[in-house]
């Protein structure tokens, strides 16, 4: 079995907040990330955490939980978010945690005559400055960023997936500034309306690409047609790019991370068994081995 990459260890000290005891935060503020033109309602939340012992780093998630019970009477149901201010926060002082939701309203899949309205998207999107907010967790010690600086860096999100990559990028550039590996990310998005952190609305990740180890590659699926007429989706841009793509993987000094939804890994796994198959490499043996050293860390929900 080849050696485990080592990972950015836990905060020491930190305590994961259960259900039981969950923590109480308050919302600092609520902005849009989507622009005016969007269907969609995409929004950046900033929770005060000053007073609570929540800690976390890059890549962990957070417990959100609505207030109220279900028609069976029962609590409401947990919802996890991925975390997508780095271990400092917004205000870079520990004292802020930020996530990024997508409201989830829209024709309901029995009858399109009527609106589905998710639980707990739906309330972090209604919060207001002031209003509290009950957190569990921190969770999730698979998704963080390796030890090793010099590591290349694969990064592939779609929608709201680009959470946990705002997280690495913020403490890579903003908290830390020593990374040396490369670092490339492929972002899917319907439209530049909901280019979530790289438009007018917010452009938190646009910034990086003044680093000379930054590139990021973008497909609105909607928006950004192939050679052919059809639609881009992240796994054209990694066919697009393969050359930078396998110039970075190659000799295994990478992490490769997804995170979005379900559907993505598909036309990944593709787009990477074209690649290997094109440099005389069987991607699946491959994928298995850097799977095993945790070099390739899956988030989809
Ligand atoms: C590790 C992890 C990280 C996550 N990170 C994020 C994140 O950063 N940002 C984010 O926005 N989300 C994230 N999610 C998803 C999030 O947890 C919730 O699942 C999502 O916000 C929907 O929750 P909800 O309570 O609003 O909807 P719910 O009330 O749970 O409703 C959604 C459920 O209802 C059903 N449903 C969905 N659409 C319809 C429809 N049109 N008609 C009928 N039924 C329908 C489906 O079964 C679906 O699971 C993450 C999930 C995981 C597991």
């Amino acid at each position: 079995m080849p050696d485990k990459i080592p990972k950015h260890e836990l905060p020491p000290g930190s305590r994961t907040y259960k259900l039981s005891d969950p923590c109480q935060a308050t919302v600092i503020s609520n902005e849009p990330l989507h622009l005016k033109d969007s269907p969609d309602d995409l929004m950046h939340t900033v929770i005060d955490i000053r007073g609570t012992d929540y800690r976390y780093i890059e890549g962990q998630s957070a417990g959100v939980l609505v207030p109220g019970t279900r028609e069976d009477g029962k609590p409401n149901k947990l919802r996890l978010y991925s975390i997508a201010s780095a271990r400092r926060g917004d205000d870079g002082k520990f004292e802020t945690l930020s996530l990024c939701t997508k409201r989830v309203h829209e024709p309901h899949w029995d009858n399109a005559d009527e609106m589905f309205r998710g639980l707990a998207s739906n309330h972090i999107c209604d919060l207001k400055p002031g209003d509290r907010i009950i957190l569990t967790g921190p969770v999730g010690k698979h998704f963080a960023l390796p030890a090793d600086e010099s590591m290349n860096l694969i990064l592939m999100g779609v929608g709201t997936g680009v959470a946990p990559f705002r997280s690495f990028l913020k403490h890579i550039y903003e908290e830390h500034a020593g990374w040396s590996g490369q670092i490339r990310l492929f972002y899917g998005v319907k439209t530049q309306n909901e280019l979530m952190y790289m438009n007018e609305a917010n452009d938190d990740l646009e910034q990086f690409e003044a680093h000379a180890n930054f590139r990021a590659y973008v497909a609105r699926s909607r928006q950004d047609k192939q050679a052919d007429g059809s639609k881009v989706y992240v796994q054209h841009l990694l066919r697009d790019n393969a050359a930078d793509v396998w110039e970075l993987i190659k000799d295994g000094h990478f992490s490769m991370y997804i995170c979005g939804l379900k559907g993505m890994e598909a036309g990944i796994q593709e787009a990477m068994e074209t690649m290997a198959s094109e440099n005389g490499r069987d991607w699946n043996a491959m994928r298995d081995e850097f799977k095993a050293q945790g070099k390739w860390n899956v988030e989809v929900y």
